[in-house]
């Protein structure tokens, strides 16, 4: 088998891959049709789930039997990321409140300094009102500054020799590609490509707002706090009636608000076919929930004194989170198509970040047949020595 080795798609997973495997010494390229500089115009481009993320390392939406496993290894890798000062990787301090009692997801265990909101100050305690009763828990979390941090990894993939070619794969390539080994992170365009074995291809689509020159928002003891808010159904709910979340995550340049999990699934066309908006604002002819300016501006002005307004310089966002299905949506495996060995990393919901190492390393060490410890250290060893004035 050459070491050549063909990785498609340019997103976070097709990257984060490619850096692995280039960093181990494979030759790799990675074919796309689409490019992260397509970022320019992204509403055009929903599908591209990369355009979008906050972008959070917490597993939100995304559905695996392998999550614990492959949600530690990519926060371990992260947390060494964010020793070594790689660029838009920080902590976050994260809320999860909620207006009504709930059951506590399983990754609040696999969280650093998780502990339950009654035993923090409560004026620093996202809420809408005063004197409301509110649940939940809070947590130490990587945030990935996307505008930050995207480039950077690109830029480390091309600074170790990594190569992308822009061409639109259909399966009848496939047999044609110059590499024996195929690594597909192609998202949403996976099931066009390769015979996809799940009954259902759902995506989330996910409703986003920037607000620009905004600034961080902290804890009395100047941590960077973000959340999510989930009031009572009958003030945010979806189709179903179940409560929805708005969130706040402030970056760099500005604040990422949220959002949406609008459960539905593309048409022959790409096109988004489940439409149940109920109440909507319209910017640039984007229709998005009302309620994403609302209820945080009630958040933002009781908690933090600040503020958003529909007249403010906004710009929404809409992207596609592929979750494919609810029962094991992340198809991680190997199967041979077309005389080649194919690895698939795709399905990432809403969670391709929080997954994109965990997921590289799984490959790498499949690819290299070396324990993902070793190769986790000499990947971290091999990033160290790259320049960092470089990287940026
Ligand atoms: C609103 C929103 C908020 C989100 N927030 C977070 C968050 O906070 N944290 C988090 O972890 N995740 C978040 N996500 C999810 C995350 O963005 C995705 O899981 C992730 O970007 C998926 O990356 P990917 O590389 O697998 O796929 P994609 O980014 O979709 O990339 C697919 C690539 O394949 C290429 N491709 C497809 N078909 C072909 C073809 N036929 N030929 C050649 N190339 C092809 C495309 O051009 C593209 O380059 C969010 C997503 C959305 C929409």
């Amino acid at each position: 088998m050459s070491d050549k080795i063909v990785v498609i798609g340019s997103g976070v997973s097709g990257i984060t891959t490619a850096v692995a495997l280039q960093l181990l010494g494979y030759e790799t390229e990675i074919i796309t049709d689409k490019k992260p500089s397509d970022i320019a115009e992204k509403n055009a481009h929903p599908e591209f789930a990369s355009l979008f993320p906050s972008a959070s390392v917490i597993p939100h939406s995304v559905y695996s039997d392998r999550l614990e496993e492959l949600f530690k290894r990519s926060q371990s890798f992260f947390y060494e990321l964010h020793k070594y000062v790689f660029p838009g990787i920080t902590t976050h301090k994260h809320f999860e409140v909620f207006e009504f009692k709930t059951k506590q997801p399983h990754y609040c265990n696999w969280m650093p300094n998780f502990r339950t909101i009654d035993n923090f100050p409560e004026n620093e305690i996202p809420r809408r009102f005063n004197e409301q009763p509110l649940y939940g828990w809070l947590f130490d979390c990587i945030f990935a500054d996307w505008s930050l941090y995207f480039p950077a990894l690109i830029a480390l993939y091309l600074q170790s020799g990594g190569t992308v070619r822009t061409q639109k794969l259909e399966k009848k390539d496939l047999g044609t590609l110059k590499s024996d080994v195929v690594i597909n992170c192609s998202g949403t365009g996976a099931p066009y490509l390769f015979d996809d074995p799940s009954d259902n291809q759902l995506i989330m689509r996910g409703h986003l707002l920037h607000k620009a020159k905004a600034p961080l928002l902290t804890t009395n003891a100047d941590e960077i706090i973000s959340y999510n808010y989930t009031p009572q159904p009958d003030v945010y709910s979806d189709a179903d009636g179940n409560a929805c979340d708005v969130y706040c995550y402030p970056r760099k340049d500005g604040w990422i608000l949220g959002g949406s999990r609008q459960v539905g699934q593309l048409n022959k066309q790409n096109d988004w076919e489940n439409i149940n908006e109920i109440s909507t604002y319209t910017i640039e002819d984007i229709r998005f929930p009302q309620e994403i300016i609302t209820l945080n501006n009630e958040i933002l002005n009781q908690t933090y004194s600040q503020s958003i307004e529909i007249s403010d310089d906004i710009n929404p966002l809409v992207g596609y989170r592929y979750i494919r299905n609810r029962k094991n949506g992340l198809r991680l495996e190997k199967e041979n198509v077309s005389g080649k060995t194919v690895y698939h990393n795709y399905g990432h919901g809403g969670a391709g970040v929080t997954l994109s190492w965990g997921c590289a390393l799984e490959i790498a060490h499949e690819i290299a047949a070396q324990d993902p410890n070793e190769i986790q250290a000499d990947l971290l060893y091999k990033i160290s020595e790259i320049d960092m004035d470089k990287r940026s």
